[in-house]
């Protein structure tokens, strides 16, 4: 009796010519997602197997399969000869000692004597027999045991399926930029983002040493979060001290937040180009803070040049984004007390629907393009 995971994957069959694409992804994903531990990945007729690893690590390798988007199901299966005996010493360890349960066959292996109905009612009859405290319910079992007897001449015995992550394979859909804050909001665009199959690198902007060192770790460590789901990624890290600096000096302080906004944007493209990214990703959600009016993010999308920009959270209310933040892990985090450059010099007013014209006539009184290059020359790149 070997211990085997059973991955079943998701969507990706609706993918016609790409599959092939799209499997070798998704293999890949999970080879990375494993590296470290022993073990074999093997497909079968729409789904994975992986076998030959330490079965004291079996919890371990489903925690980090199910991180990886693509997942639909997991099972932790014990592999036997297809005989009825030995299923059945398999289904007896796997199985509780008492509530209601049901057994599901499935036959691939056309040649064996008794067929799946056949398999599921001589079981489940032993099982009674043997542990006391079952009762079979067909309708609305607490328990289904599964057994899948394949060509092979081997079977898989498993006891209910565990869920996925969902989604797409990581790398099936380009590559974006998010623009990563300590907040709650930007690590969760990021992670919907890659679900659906995009690559995402970070960036993210900090005003040392207006802003500490802590607020920066932070960030790495959200971007590490961040990382456990998209196979790796990079976290570009800018600092646009004296940008602010600058706008403090110069412009009408109810624009900082408004003008700042803008320069990331500038920058992000500017940086995400370089790498290849297809467009900008960001944590806003439309009326949430003063500065993600409709305004506002008009007047911060008008300088992006050629990228489209995602803005996942926008239906969102601040509940539901909280729900998923602690479902990636990266809530406690997030929390965490800390200075965003966007506090900093913070008025105490600020514009909260910013006309063009007047965000034009405060921002011609900078030297734009040259705190741009500025800035960029600043660029710290760190791999996760
Ligand atoms: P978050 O929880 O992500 O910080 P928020 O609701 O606090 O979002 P803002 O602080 O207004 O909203 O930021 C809106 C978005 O702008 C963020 O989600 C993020 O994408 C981007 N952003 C804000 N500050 C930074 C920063 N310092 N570096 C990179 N991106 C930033
Ligand atoms: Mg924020």
């Amino acid at each position: 009796m070997e211990k085997v995971i059973i991955v079943r994957y998701c969507e990706i069959h609706l993918k016609g010519n790409n599959r092939g694409f799209f499997e070798r992804s998704f293999a890949e994903n999970m080879e990375k997602a494993l590296r470290g531990i022993r073990h074999e990945i093997r497909k079968q007729s729409g789904r994975y197997l992986v076998e030959g690893f330490d079965e004291a690590l079996s919890e371990e390798i489903v925690e980090r399969l199910s991180k990886v988007f693509g997942v639909h199901t997991m099972s932790v299966a014990l592999s036997v000869k297809s005989d009825m005996d030995e299923i059945f010493r398999a289904v007896a360890e796997v199985s509780p000692s008492e509530g209601t349960f049901k057994v599901e066959t499935h036959r691939a292996d056309k040649k064996f004597p008794l067929n799946s109905m056949q398999i599921s009612a001589e079981i489940g009859g032993r099982l009674l027999d043997y542990k006391k405290g079952l009762k079979v319910d067909i309708h609305n079992p607490q328990t289904v045991i599964g057994i899948d007897l394949r060509e092979n001449g081997t079977s898989l015995v498993f006891n209910g399926l565990i869920r996925g992550a969902g989604g797409m394979p990581v790398g099936t859909a380009g590559k974006g930029m998010l623009l990563i804050s300590g907040g709650i909001d930007s690590p969760v665009a990021g992670h919907m983002i890659a679900k659906r199959g995009m690559k995402v690198e970070c960036i993210h902007f900090h005003s040392y040493p207006y802003t500490n060192m802590q607020a920066r770790e932070k960030v790495e460590e959200l971007a590490s979060v961040l990382a456990g789901y998209t196979c790796g990624t990079t976290l570009n890290i800018v600092k646009v001290t004296h940008i602010q600096e600058e706008i403090h000096k110069k412009c009408n302080g109810e624009y900082m937040v408004t003008l700042l906004r803008r320069f990331m944007m500038r920058i992000a493209e500017r940086i995400a180009k370089k790498s290849g990214c297809q467009c900008l990703i960001t944590g806003e959600s439309l009326g949430q803070v003063a500065s993600q009016t409709i305004e506002g993010m008009t007047s911060s999308g008008s300088v992006v040049e050629s990228l489209p920009i995602l803005r996942p959270l926008c239906g969102f209310d601040k509940n539901e984004i909280i729900e998923r933040s602690r479902a990636m892990g990266a809530y406690e985090i997030s929390i965490r007390p800390y200075e965003d450059c966007c506090t900093v010099f913070l008025p105490r007013h600020p514009v909260i629907r910013p006309k063009m014209a007047d965000i034009l006539a405060e921002e011609a009184k900078l030297d734009v393009e040259g705190l741009i290059k500025e800035a960029i020359s600043s660029l710290e790149v760190l791999k996760l």
